[in-house]
């Protein structure tokens, strides 16, 4: 089965199985939302950026994880993904998936929590849960719908659980990562953060699906625009701490925000720590491509 997820079929409870190995051929309109892990959609949309005259393609992405009693979103994605995000948990819903019952933002920046008060206000029954810091201050009338989790924190969806673990390699002090205990499924925001290429057809595949894609490359640019303190630390010890949590998990999926999901995680994971490592080397570039251009 490699079709888009039927539009009206309601009522069943019959989920497609994960599609990975033929994926290349569904057209990339059709790819969207994916089961990257039984219960696990990736679903959202890609966001074009120029970058040294280049045009990257970068992931918003959110994830909904479902239990036999509730599912979780993991991410909002971005303001401008809202109605697509919408759409797709839409489908899923109507295949039967369970409801909506929390909301779980890895940090609180604009692609990770940019659609938090719509998702809210559509889902009236939804929890907001994770590091819940600022969050009652731009939309107070949540606020009794907000709860904190702490590191090892779990929240039964019925039949697995989705559990706040450590960021190894955050953005803000203030990120979880999130967990789900039944597929192992990592989810860490910034953690695995690089880019694909629209034009090799990337958009919608999982990270060992996209051949050509240059990882230790797209995932040191990503660490030069936008974790700037890889700069400053040594990612050596960073990245031993995360292969420490790896093993710890048992992680076998790793779902990430921006860059394509891993679902080899012992090749691919040491691709991306490659760019870290090299991108800590290198002076940081910054994001202003005008200032680059005069100084050239
Ligand atoms: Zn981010
Ligand atoms: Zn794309």
């Amino acid at each position: 089965m490699l079709q888009n997820p039927a539009k009206g079929q309601g009522g069943t409870t019959v989920l497609d199985k994960p599609v990975t190995k033929t994926m290349l051929d569904v057209p990339v309109a059709q790819r969207m939302p994916r089961e990257i892990a039984p219960g696990v959609f990736w679903i959202g949309d890609c966001l074009a950026q120029r970058h040294k005259g280049k045009v990257y393609h970068g992931y918003n992405a959110a994830f909904l994880v479902a239990g036999d009693e509730a599912s979780i979103l993991v991410e909002t994605g971005h303001p401008k993904d809202f109605p697509v995000i919408e759409r797709h948990m839409n489908e899923l819903f109507a295949r039967g998936i369970a409801p909506l019952k929390y909301l779980f933002v890895t940090h609180q920046e604009t692609p990770h929590c940019g659609g938090l008060g719509r998702v809210l206000k559509t889902h009236p029954d939804a929890l907001l849960v994770g590091d819940v810091s600022d969050y009652h201050l731009a939309f107070p009338q949540y606020e009794h719908r907000m709860r904190w989790m702490k590191e090892g924190d779990e929240i039964d969806l019925g039949g697995r659980s989705f559990m706040a673990v450590e960021p190894v390699i955050r953005d803000l002090r203030t990120t979880y990562w999130g967990f789900d205990t039944k597929e192992r499924v990592l989810f860490p925001g910034d953690g695995f953060a690089y880019s694909h290429y629209h034009e090799d057809g990337h958009c919608g595949l999982v990270a060992e699906e996209a051949v050509s894609l240059d990882l230790p490359d797209v995932s040191s640019t990503f660490a030069d625009l936008a974790l700037f303190w890889t700069k400053f630390a040594d990612m050596n010890a960073y990245c031993d701490r995360l292969d420490h949590l790896i093993a710890r998990l048992d992680v076998r999926v790793i779902a990430p925000t921006h860059g394509l999901p891993i679902t080899d995680v012992k090749a691919t994971v040491p691709k991306v720590q490659e760019g870290l490592k090299a991108a800590a080397l290198m002076p940081e570039t910054g994001t202003n491509e005008k200032a680059q251009a005069a100084a050239s």
